[in-house]
């Protein structure tokens, strides 16, 4: 489609036309529904809404939206809602539809449309004998995550997804269909693996791994007990291999049918863990935290898709609001301040606080990485509330600030991009020289700002 062929005057009818997809304005029925992210504490309210229904709807979209000076927020899922600026007069551009997922054994790399969700790549890829660096949850959507760089359960040993990225299929904000590779765009392959989004990612390749035994499960302890277990976690950490990755975590859970009786309604202090390697070792290396005696031992030898239902991340869409922030390290001190904050005498609205273990191969440059080749920090502090009513979104935000500030004195000079859930430029998310390549990048590609990542950049002055 030529851009001329979309005028003001015809652009709307012209756009509808032209597209396999729909496309949906305020007022219209299907607006409401297109807009609304999983994330259901965030209102988007754009200009109009185009759900692409092939990848060859993407160009002439992003086309459409530069004829009518319309900035373009490109989005699968919406679980990463939370950050974004307002969409008011922008193009909310849905990429839902397109989950098509290949799997090459042989080569042992997966391609996954832009729309594409975790479970969609974890399954296929596990009937194979392989898994890819799927994190929490099956239903996050891939192109988001890996844009953000993508943490998961094998990241220790085999680094951020992102990093697992071979190639990207890409429309550029001029409108333009790329292939970013090894051989090719080398600035955009850099900047899709982990700076957010330049263009609008149709498709993503990616390195799938060799995935045999895994064994893994989770430890709950009643929160009373929250000072001792994450004092033993800590220190536990420091003595594992990079074949497991794990979390301490003070989880208040909901009364929710589908959890356990055992589990509904209560509060716990837990461990979560993952090892890639036979369950023999794996019952060895958790022994001297099974020595505390939990409450209750979900360890087992799992298949790699059981990886995303470890930390019983929630199925359906819901309101959330969450903050992150690397630490350098996790001392007695730290823990202190997290447990006076989220243990069991504080009267907290916040559904989890929760420290991963970093290091390992997220410590090493990935050969050849792109915008976030390392982790430059030790552990990971997230936390979460559900904002099931209106009246629990200030004090939700409020005790999410309090947790990341009395971690203050540990923080590693930037956040994770994908759990900065509040509007935060890429400066807060990114170590400092990528953010400045990525200036370098927006400034070549996207000099008019029509793209709306997550988390913004700036391009560079000249
Ligand atoms: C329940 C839950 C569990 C999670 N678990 C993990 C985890 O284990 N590890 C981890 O690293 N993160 C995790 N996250 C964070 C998650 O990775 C981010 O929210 C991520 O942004 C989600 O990607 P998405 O495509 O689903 O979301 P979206 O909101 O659709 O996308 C997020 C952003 O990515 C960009 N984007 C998405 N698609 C495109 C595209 N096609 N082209 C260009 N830009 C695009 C846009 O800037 C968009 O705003 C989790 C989040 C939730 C809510």
């Amino acid at each position: 489609m030529n851009t001329t062929d979309i005028t003001p005057a015809r652009g709307l009818e012209a756009l509808r036309a032209a597209l396999a997809g729909q496309v949906f304005v305020p007022g219209e029925a299907g607006y409401d529904q297109a807009r609304q992210a999983w994330n259901l504490a965030v209102d988007q309210r754009p200009a109009v809404v185009v759900e692409a229904g092939s990848a060859t709807d993407v160009a002439p979209a992003v086309r459409f939206a530069r004829a009518q000076g319309m900035r373009i927020a490109p989005q699968g899922t919406g679980h990463g809602a939370g950050p974004l600026e307002p969409l008011d007069g922008a193009m909310l551009l849905r990429m839902t539809r397109l989950r098509t997922v290949h799997i090459d054994p042989a080569a042992r790399t997966a391609r996954a449309e832009a729309g594409a969700l975790w479970q969609d790549v974890i399954v296929p890829a596990a009937e194979h004998g392989l898994a890819a660096l799927a994190g929490n949850s099956p239903n996050v959507g891939v192109a988001g995550y890996i844009l953000g760089g993508g943490l998961g359960w094998l990241a220790r040993r085999y680094g951020l997804a992102a990093n697992s990225v071979t190639a990207a299929e890409l429309v550029t904000p001029d409108g333009d269909l790329v292939r970013a590779d090894a051989g090719h765009e080398p600035d955009l392959f850099w900047a899709v693996r982990g700076g957010g989004g330049i263009g609008v990612v149709t498709a993503l390749e990616m390195r799938l791994y060799p995935v045999g035994e895994l064994y893994a499960g989770n430890l709950f302890f009643p929160i009373q007990r929250a000072a001792e277990v994450m004092h033993a976690w800590r220190a536990w950490t420091d003595t594992v291999p990079d074949e497991v990755s794990s979390q301490g975590r003070l989880v208040r859970l909901p009364p929710a049918p589908q959890l356990p009786e055992a589990l509904r309604g209560r509060a716990f202090v837990k461990v979560e863990a993952a090892y890639l390697g036979n369950p023999g070792t794996g019952a060895e290396l958790m022994k001297p935290l099974r020595r505390l005696r939990p409450e209750l031992d979900t360890f087992a030898t799992i298949p790699p898709p059981a990886l995303s239902r470890l930390h019983m991340d929630p199925d359906q869409p819901m309101p959330f609001q969450g903050a992150s922030a690397f630490l350098s390290d996790f001392p007695a001190a730290a823990i202190d301040a997290l447990v006076r904050l989220a243990g069991p005498d504080a009267n907290t609205p916040l559904a989890s606080v929760e420290v991963g273990h970093m290091g390992g191969a997220l410590a090493r440059p990935a050969p050849n990485g792109g915008a976030q080749p390392r982790i430059d920090a030790n552990y990971l502090l997230t936390a979460v509330g559900a904002i099931t009513a209106p009246d629990l979104a200030g004090p939700v935000r409020a005790h999410v600030k309090a947790v990341k500030d009395a971690l203050g004195p540990w923080h590693a000079g930037y956040d994770y991009y994908n759990f900065a859930e509040t509007p935060a430029p890429a400066s807060a998310v990114l170590p400092p020289a990528a953010y400045r390549r990525l200036q370098q990048i927006k400034s070549a590609y996207d000099p008019d700002q029509m793209i709306i990542s997550a988390h913004p950049v700036w391009p560079a002055r000249p």
